[in-house]
């Protein structure tokens, strides 16, 4: 759904939409695993030329790749949204800056208005865990055999600080070689 400058101009566009899934694109980590379905407004900033204010609602399942054992993960997005979209050609006058500032999550189009799609994929990214985890007690993948630490424990860290012990035993013996040396 396009929503346009010149409709805004006339009056706010209300939306209302059930996007099947797989119809947004994210990279390849993440994926739209079901139907988003979404409500909402979209409306110009009273003061602005071409400042449009998106809010709304949103509901979908996303598929991703869990941070630290690379399982699928399957999470639920459901959240509030309220987004202000600036002209690109504001981007370098600072405007942008000002309203971070305001604690709201600024985007730029180009042309005459902008693409629904385009601003849910913005709301699903900036809802997104810095780390997504397949469960916060996920134990992760050994980084020497490769192993999913989840399924089955391996014992490679044991095996590790036991060579270090082994270097520090034969360091130590070597220094009292060196000793009875002198
Ligand atoms: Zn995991
Ligand atoms: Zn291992």
């Amino acid at each position: 759904m396009f929503i346009s400058l010149q409709e805004l101009e006339t009056q706010n566009v209300r939306f209302k939409a059930d996007i099947p899934a797989g119809e947004i694109e994210f990279d390849s980590k993440l994926k739209q695993a079901t139907a988003l379905h979404t409500e909402g407004v979209a409306s110009l900033l009273s003061h602005s030329v071409g400042d449009v204010r998106v809010q709304g609602d949103l509901d979908v399942h996303i598929d991703a790749v869990c941070d630290r054992c690379l399982e699928a993960v399957k999470f639920p997005i459901r959240r509030h949204f309220d987004l202000v979209y600036l002209p690109a050609s504001e981007a370098v006058e600072g405007g942008e800056e000002e309203i971070e500032e305001a604690g709201v999550d600024v985007g730029f189009y180009e042309g005459n208005g902008l693409e629904l799609n385009d601003v849910l994929r913005e709301v699903v990214l900036l809802d997104l865990p810095m780390q997504v985890v397949c469960d916060e007690a996920c134990k992760g993948i050994c980084p020497v055999c490769g192993q999913n630490r989840n399924q089955r424990d391996c014992d490679c860290r044991t095996k590790a600080e036991d060579d270090r012990w082994n270097k520090l035993k034969s360091l130590r013996a070597e220094m009292a070689r060196e000793g009875i040396r002198k």
